[in-house]
């Protein structure tokens, strides 16, 4: 049990709607969704346990007026064609939400990259008018050649961060406060399948030795998840649209190094001996998020929508941490 009225605004949110929070401990986030969404974690749970470890854990759900809303708008974007572009979607208007695991919990300085799955990014539900302007947005980005894109991104450049150049300066905003570059939802649009590992290359900021050692380790991690995500649903009868991998790891690396003593020393305890309230350390996290728009479907085969993304998202993972090695 929590207290709803100690909520607050969510600071770790890489893509998507205004309207994410937090509880006090930073274990939980809170997010307006659609019923949709609990369906799908409800049916997860009873009929589909081994997808259970690579989703954030469903702990329930929760009605919030929006009188207690304590999430402000974020603003807007002018974009080079002159329009004018929200940089993050609206606020859902309802009070439905979801409680779910947080998992940039257990991070010092979470760097958080959001990838949006699917060429087609609509359910059956959708309006023509939405359809279009999906599908518009697909053409014109890696979410219709490879399936997905990047929706959003954080990455902390340390404690004082350099200023943004001016070439990003549309898609980048300072967090001089916190360290952090926050990467709005315009910079993934602008990749082509030819040069997309430069988004990935801007998630993995290494100058140091420590830095790209630590690279090759989260690569390998994060391709090892992946492939386990894929496999899992090739034998799913899911459709997921704009569903997301969110790929998290320690961004501030003295910590990262410290977690791994941490954890390599840590014995193993046992169930009486563990204290609930202590928060594990992480050095990475690799989960699939967003079911706003997921069902099962028995009988229809596997989601080849999304798993194109996934597999696309392996495959440059994989020719990274190649580099990397070769390069080490
Ligand atoms: P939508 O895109 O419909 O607004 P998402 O579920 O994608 O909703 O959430 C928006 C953002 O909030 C994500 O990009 C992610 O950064 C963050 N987020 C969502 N769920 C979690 C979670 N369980 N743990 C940590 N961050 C989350
Ligand atoms: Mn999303």
């Amino acid at each position: 049990p929590f207290d709803s009225s100690k909520l607050q605004v969510f600071g770790n949110a890489a893509a998507g709607h205004d309207g994410v929070l937090s509880d006090e401990s930073g274990a939980i986030v809170v997010k307006p969704c659609t019923a949709a969404e609990i369906s799908f974690y409800e049916t997860v749970a009873s009929s589909h346990p081994d997808l259970l470890p690579h989703l954030p854990i469903f702990m329930g759900q929760l009605s919030l007026d929006s009188a207690s809303d304590v999430s402000e708008d974020t603003g807007t974007i002018q974009t080079s064609d002159g329009t004018t572009e929200r940089l993050h979607g609206k606020k859902l208007a309802t009070d439905l939400h979801i409680v779910l695991e947080n998992i940039t919990h257990g991070f010092k300085k979470p760097n958080i990259l959001d990838l949006k799955l699917g060429a087609q990014l609509w359910d059956d539900n959708a309006k023509p008018e939405k359809r279009a302007r999906l599908d518009k947005v697909s053409a014109e980005t890696t979410s219709g050649s490879l399936g997905f894109r990047i929706a959003g991104m954080r990455t902390w450049l340390g404690a004082s961060p350099p200023e943004v150049p001016e070439e990003l300066r549309e898609y980048v905003e300072l967090d001089k406060e916190g360290g952090y570059w926050a990467y709005n939802k315009m910079y993934g649009r602008k990749f082509s399948a030819e040069d997309i590992d430069e988004g990935f290359n801007a998630f993995f900021p290494q100058k140091s030795e420590a830095e790209k050692a630590r690279a090759r380790e989260v690569l390998a991690y994060f391709l090892g998840e992946v492939k386990d995500i894929q496999e899992v649903f090739e034998a799913k009868e899911s459709r997921m649209y704009s569903a997301s991998i969110l790929l998290v790891y320690e961004g501030d690396v003295d910590e990262y190094e410290n977690t791994k003593k941490v954890l390599r020393s840590a014995r193993p305890e046992t169930e009486d001996e563990e204290d609930e309230d202590e928060t594990v350390p992480k050095l990475a996290a690799a989960k699939l998020i967003d079911f706003a728009h997921a069902t099962f479907v028995a009988g229809k085969g596997p989601d080849e929508n999304a798993l194109k993304g996934m597999r696309s998202t392996a495959t440059i993972l994989k020719r990274l941490l190649d580099k990397a090695e070769k390069d080490a």
